[in-house]
């Protein structure tokens, strides 16, 4: 394991993964691997979590072609120098912020979209420039295996490596030395990995999970609501981690909300929902009896069927969920939605500031103006409104968690600076050395001012400036017809000033 490390550290110091050429290539180089071994990944997500061949392309593949789209059309912006506003005393020099890789990054992959949730931080690290090693989760062991037959076939193999292995090889993992870790998985293990980082000052992002609220408003379409929230909900089993993870609403909603839920169920994965080739399965049998055992003493308005040989659980709404039950203590992780009921949207705001800070959070309504309010008035990684999930599919948004749901964020360009050091850059000329003698010493107050005079902002705007000018005006005058020689020498000192003024009059 150390020797791949090192085997990565060597290639990047080679400096082969820095020209742009280089990164487009292989990032190219992974587009054929996903076109080429579309068959094998579908088969793989198949096996270990009953994907059809439909949803495994929708849910995870099709996303990794459209960020490898918008990161090959992108990155040459991206990679180009940023030039950044100078103030007086640099004026004339060269500034910009250069974005450089940081080296050699890990990315810890978890289990429920085992292909994308590998995949999508890799481009990123590629596109920055880093060497990379994927450590995907051995839970989802098939993609796994895959993964670590693939990548090899197609992308530079002292550069990119893949670690297949449990707890105790991803304990060992995080002994090395990493420029960053970038960690998917549960806020539990996110403290394990941080707390490994900190060893060596290694930077970390960690897309963690948590309870995703989802609050339906009754001024509302409750039908289009209810679609939206099935799908998201019941997608891949409810193993998503934007999965909206419990509703509230008012009590007088819940029988229409559980009505409207239950006919989309039926609509959505037909009479018998374990037929369906739409419907997935538990990952495994920890998490199967993990999820049902939150669906002791609750009532069920619906759905709670299982069968522990297939790890099938019926898509399930519960009512009148008490707060303190223990499926309201963890994220549910599965498709079981309890329903919370709440007095207005002023409790409901309440009720989610006073727990841990979501990943995501979703609010229902016909009212805009409820919307923004909720934005303004709570805190989660994302929110989308009047739908669930979508936010994480627009490149533009930062994609990540706050507080207790992660730190950090990517997708599209996110990904890119999640992955670079971007770095300050000032070229300065040796020449003009006698305006630097504001800023040796001896120091004097006379230095200060002039010091004051260039940085501050807040220097005399109106009629400190216009004294100013017209003194400066005369003495320009004088100077220029008695001190040509003098004024040679002073005029940098001179267009700063005058320049310094035209700005401060500006402001
Ligand atoms: P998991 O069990 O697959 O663990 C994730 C990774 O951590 C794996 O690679 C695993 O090998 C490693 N790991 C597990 N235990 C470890 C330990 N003790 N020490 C070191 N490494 C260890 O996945 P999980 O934790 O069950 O994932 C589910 C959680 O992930 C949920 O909370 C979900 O919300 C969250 N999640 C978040 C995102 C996101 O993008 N924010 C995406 C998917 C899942």
């Amino acid at each position: 394991m150390e020797q791949l490390v090192l085997r990565a550290r060597a290639a990047f110091q080679t400096g082969r993964s820095r020209p742009l050429s280089f990164r487009l290539q292989q990032l190219r180089a992974l587009q054929r691997m996903v076109q080429e071994c579309q068959k094998e990944i579908l088969g793989a997500l198949a096996q270990d979590l009953h994907k059809s061949e439909f949803n495994a392309y929708t849910q995870e593949v099709v996303n990794v072609l459209g960020e490898l789209d918008f990161v090959l059309e992108k990155l040459p912006q991206w990679v180009a120098p940023e030039p950044a506003k100078k103030n007086l005393l640099t004026l004339m020099d060269e500034a910009y912020i250069h974005a450089e890789p940081l080296g050699v990054v890990l990315i810890i992959g978890a289990w429920n979209y085992p292909f994308v949730l590998n995949i999508q931080p890799l481009i990123g690290a590629i596109a920055a420039g880093n060497a990379v090693i994927v450590k995907p989760s051995e839970l989802s062991e098939k993609t796994a295996t895959l993964l670590a037959k693939m990548l090899p076939q197609y992308l530079d193999k002292e550069l990119y490596h893949v670690i297949n292995g449990g707890v105790k090889e991803t304990t060992e993992l995080l002994k090395q030395r990493f420029d960053h870790i970038f960690y998917t998985g549960s806020p539990g293990v996110g403290k394990i990995v941080m707390e490994a980082a900190a060893k060596h000052l290694t930077p970390v992002t960690l897309e963690l999970g948590g309870k995703s609220p989802c609050y339906i408003d009754k001024d509302c379409n409750i039908d289009i609501a209810c679609r939206r929230i099935t799908w998201g909900k019941y997608m891949n089993c409810g193993q998503t981690c934007i999965a909206p993870d419990y509703v509230l609403c008012e009590p007088s909603l819940q029988s229409q909300i559980v009505e409207r839920i239950k006919e989309t169920v039926k609509e959505f994965y037909g009479e018998e929902i374990k037929k369906s080739p739409d419907y997935e399965r538990i990952i495994n049998l920890r998490h199967f009896k993990r999820v049902t055992s939150l669906l002791e003493g609750q009532k069920i308005a619906f759905g709670g069927e299982t069968d522990e040989a297939t790890r099938y659980i019926a898509p399930t709404v519960l009512t009148d969920v008490n707060p303190d039950s223990k499926v309201m203590q963890e994220e549910i992780f599965g498709p079981v939605l309890p329903i919370v009921p709440v007095k207005n949207a002023d409790e409901a705001i309440q009720f989610i500031n006073q727990r841990e800070k979501p990943l995501a959070l979703y609010v229902f309504s016909n009212n805009n103006k409820l919307i923004k309010r909720m934005i303004q008035e709570t805190s989660s990684g994302g929110v989308t409104g009047n739908d669930v999930v979508m936010h994480f599919t627009l490149s533009s948004l930062p994609f990540g968690g706050v507080g207790n749901s992660g730190m950090g964020a990517y997708h599209g360009k996110h990904s890119f600076d999640t992955f670079s050091h971007h770095r300050s850059c000032l070229i300065k000329k040796l020449k003009m050395e006698g305006a630097n003698k504001l800023r040796y010493p001896p120091n004097s107050q006379s230095k200060v001012d002039w010091a004051r005079f260039f940085l501050l902002k807040s220097f005399n705007k109106g009629r400190v400036g216009l004294f100013f000018l017209t003194f400066l005006g005369v003495l320009v005058a004088i100077a220029v017809k008695r001190y040509q020689a003098v004024l040679r020498r002073k005029a940098l000192l001179i267009f700063l000033v005058i320049h310094r003024l035209h700005w401060s009059n500006k402001q």
